[in-house]
């Protein structure tokens, strides 16, 4: 399956999922454009490293996914997208009568509203290519909740049902929009509370993992960066082009309890 000739746009990605989708992208031969809010000097190299790695043109490109007009200049300064990954989310936990609202407001510009902006900046491009991948990466939270996860439940809810919307105003044109929904998954900061969590629970690695951190992925398993760009890959490819409109969960049957 080669990706050669298409531009992928990956919003939140010097990190976590979001590096591992571009990973993927990059070593099934796209161009990968690579995105967050800093503009540090590890951040481009980060881009060229990757790039060189695969073989590949990379490039990261600094945009506040908070800012709409930003979100729109990110699609804009790479010139259109083939493939656009909305994976940029940030998270707050609290019961919702202390919630802070400017973390609401900021939750919801994130995980949210930054893939209204980015999907309307790009989809002219790709009616235009007759071709285009949308995959906004929600999560297990887009299909079930948590207590104390109000902004962050209810922005991966709404963005399944952008993802819903957008594949019926797309369908038929050569572009297909799904959202992925990962459960718990292996990320340097889910790896870095590791050692605290055996500290407080005074277990080993293995059962903090089972019976602390897992507890709602019956696999009790997480998943792996890895496995969730090998789903955007598959959804990029000729298999899926009419898989439009719909969620696949990578979450070790958390949604099927
Ligand atoms: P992460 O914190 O490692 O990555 C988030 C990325 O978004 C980082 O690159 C960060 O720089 C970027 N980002 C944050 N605010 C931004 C902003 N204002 N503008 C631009 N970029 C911004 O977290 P992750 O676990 O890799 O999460 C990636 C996505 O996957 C998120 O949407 C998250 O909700 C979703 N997700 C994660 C898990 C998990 O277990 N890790 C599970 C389900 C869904």
């Amino acid at each position: 399956m080669t990706l050669v000739g298409k531009r992928a746009i990956i919003t939140g990605s010097n990190s976590g999922i979001g590096l591992g989708v571009a990973e993927a992208l990059a070593a099934a031969g796209a161009e990968v454009i690579l995105n967050s809010f800093t503009d540090r000097p590890e951040d481009h190299e980060l881009a060229a490293e990757l790039g060189a790695r695969h073989g590949v043109a990379a490039r990261y490109i600094p945009a506040d996914m908070t800012r709409g007009a930003e979100c729109r200049a990110l699609v804009a300064t790479a010139g259109g997208c083939d493939i656009l990954v909305n994976n940029a989310g940030i998270q707050f936990v609290s019961p919702i009568e202390e919630f802070p609202v400017e973390k609401w407001d900021a939750i919801l510009a994130v995980n949210l509203s930054s893939a209204f902006h980015t999907i309307a900046a790009a989809l002219p491009g790709m009616r235009a290519r007759g071709w285009g991948r949308i995959v906004d990466i929600a999560s297990a939270h887009g299909l079930t909740a948590s207590p104390y996860k109000s902004a962050y439940v209810a922005s991966k809810h709404a963005v399944v049902g952008l993802t819903r919307a957008v594949a019926l105003e797309t369908a038929g044109q050569g572009i297909t929009c799904n959202a992925v929904c990962p459960g718990y998954v292996l990320t340097p900061l889910v790896e870095a509370q590791i050692p605290e969590q055996m500290k407080v629970h005074g277990m080993d690695r293995e059962t903090v993992i089972r019976e602390v951190m897992l507890q709602r992925q019956p696999s009790r398993q997480f998943a792996t960066t890895e496995q969730v760009g090998g789903t955007v890959v598959f959804l990029c490819s000729p298999a899926a082009d009419q898989i439009t409109g719909t969620t696949i969960s990578v979450d070790g049957g958390w949604t099927a309890l």
